[in-house]
């Protein structure tokens, strides 16, 4: 509302100038027109500050206004007044009702959510999913930090660490059976939203799928072999008719067999959770690789290594074998003749350790980059076939470093080859021993 009060104003003139007409009329009949008017104006003044006392009193009272009666400057300044006292109350109460319904449909998530303080992670509010799915206690836990009442050391190290990252198939500390996945998200400067889902059934099915892949290769493994075994008794020679369709059938086979393979590799390794942690002599490996990749190179590349640090590694040695040999066996695979494929150990500035493989082939185009760790997700089919590939070596080569905190990282450019380099964490190396 915003009206210009001049009638009130008006009004408050009129009544100013009665008073003063009134006391001069008084003081005229006493024969002290003067006197009279200093009365008039005495009372006048008087009245305005009794006034102004009575609104200040209404001001700092806080109490609930009622709309004024009467004209005048003061009675339209207590009616502004009101309004806006009426205004404010009518928006606090929207506010309130919005805030509650915000509460109430927060609370009726079916995802935990908690809201934490982004420094000292104390709780500041929880839903009623937080009670079940974390055990929470709203009488007790609301204040409290939260690393103090998740003892889950995975929880605790992905907190310490920020937290960037979801955290997936965490046990619940209410109850174990029941897999949690965790994500913060930045909230406020001051707080953070904490979500936990139940993830329960989805880590169920994965389970379902990885057991039925692992099933399906482990009964395909014996009829392979038998099939396998029965081709390697013809002999083609005998029946030179044959000969073709018996080559391309034992090809055929043994390509079943390493896809078999290399599945029950991929399920065995995604049933892992950690491997035990034993020491990796690097300098046998890197002899060991370049033994492997000149075997299958048949002297159609230059294969050179250097180990530019004395590190070792902590881990396993036949999954760490068979990931680098992965990396090099596809450098040997896609690398065209006379091409030159350099492997190499070496520890970065950060601490990190490498391992590289790199070839001057004909490279990966980038659209490929962030899908050719998926399984069975090729660049070209046809090569991969003809090279005796599976589609499954990256991923195998993508799980075993996961399994050793470890990432793969792929830098390559269409038609100058590709580097692969697999990054252990700090954690992984092992000082050399000192003489
Ligand atoms: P595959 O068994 O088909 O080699 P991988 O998972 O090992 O399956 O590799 C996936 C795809 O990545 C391959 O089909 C190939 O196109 C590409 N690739 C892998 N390594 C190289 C490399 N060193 N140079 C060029 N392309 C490569």
């Amino acid at each position: 509302m915003n009206r210009f009060p001049a009638r009130a104003w008006q009004h408050s003139f009129w009544r100013l100038c009665g008073a003063v007409l009134l006391g001069l009329l008084l003081g005229g009949m006493l024969g002290r027109p003067l006197a009279g008017l200093s009365v008039a104006l005495a009372a006048a003044l008087a009245w305005h500050y009794l006034q102004l006392h009575r609104l200040l009193r209404i001001l700092s009272s806080r109490r609930s206004l009622v709309p004024p009666e009467g004209w005048g400057v003061f009675s339209e300044l207590e009616q502004i007044l009101y309004e806006r006292q009426r205004e404010s109350r009518q928006r606090k109460l929207r506010l309130r009702a919005l805030l509650k319904s915000f509460r109430e449909a927060a609370a009726a998530l079916p995802d935990a959510v908690v809201v934490v303080g982004r420094q000292d992670q104390r709780i500041a509010w929880f839903n009623s999913a937080a009670e079940t799915v974390l055990g929470l206690k709203p009488t007790q836990d609301v204040g409290t930090r939260l690393n103090y009442l998740i003892r889950v050391p995975r929880v605790l190290s992905w907190l310490e660490s920020g937290g960037e990252e979801p955290l997936l198939d965490v046990p619940s500390p209410a109850d174990p059976s029941i897999r949690l996945s965790f994500r913060l998200i930045d909230y406020t400067r001051e707080q953070r939203l904490l979500i936990v889902r139940d993830i329960s059934k989805l880590m169920q099915l994965e389970q379902v799928r990885r057991d039925f892949v692992a099933n399906v290769s482990h009964e395909l493994r014996t009829p392979l072999t038998v099939i396998h075994g029965y081709l390697d008794l013809l002999d083609p020679e005998d029946a030179p008719m044959w000969a073709d369709v018996i080559g391309e059938m034992r090809k055929q086979s043994s390509r079943m067999t390493s896809i078999v393979e290399d599945l029950l590799t991929l399920s065995r390794l995604e049933s892992l959770d950690r491997l035990q942690g034993e020491p990796v002599d690097m300098r046998a490996m890197l002899a060991t690789l370049k033994r492997d990749a000149e075997a299958l190179s048949q002297g159609r590349h230059t294969v050179s290594i250097e180990s530019l640090s004395s590190h070792d590694l902590t881990g396993s040695p036949k999954e760490l074998q068979s990931a680098f040999g992965n990396l090099v066996s596809n450098a040997v695979r896609y690398t065209q003749n006379g091409g030159r494929i350099h492997i190499t150990w070496s520890v970065d500035d950060s601490g990190a350790g490498l391992l590289q493989v790199a070839d001057n082939g004909p490279g990966i185009a980038a659209q490929h980059l962030g899908r050719i760790t998926e399984r069975f997700y090729r660049v070209s089919t046809s090569r991969s076939r003809d090279s005796g590939g599976t589609g499954l070596g990256l991923a195998i080569v993508k799980h075993a470093l996961h399994l050793h905190q470890a990432e793969l990282q792929i830098e390559s450019e269409v038609g100058s080859g590709s580097v692969f380099r697999c990054r252990f964490p700090a954690t992984r190396l092992l000082e050399p021993e000192s003489d």
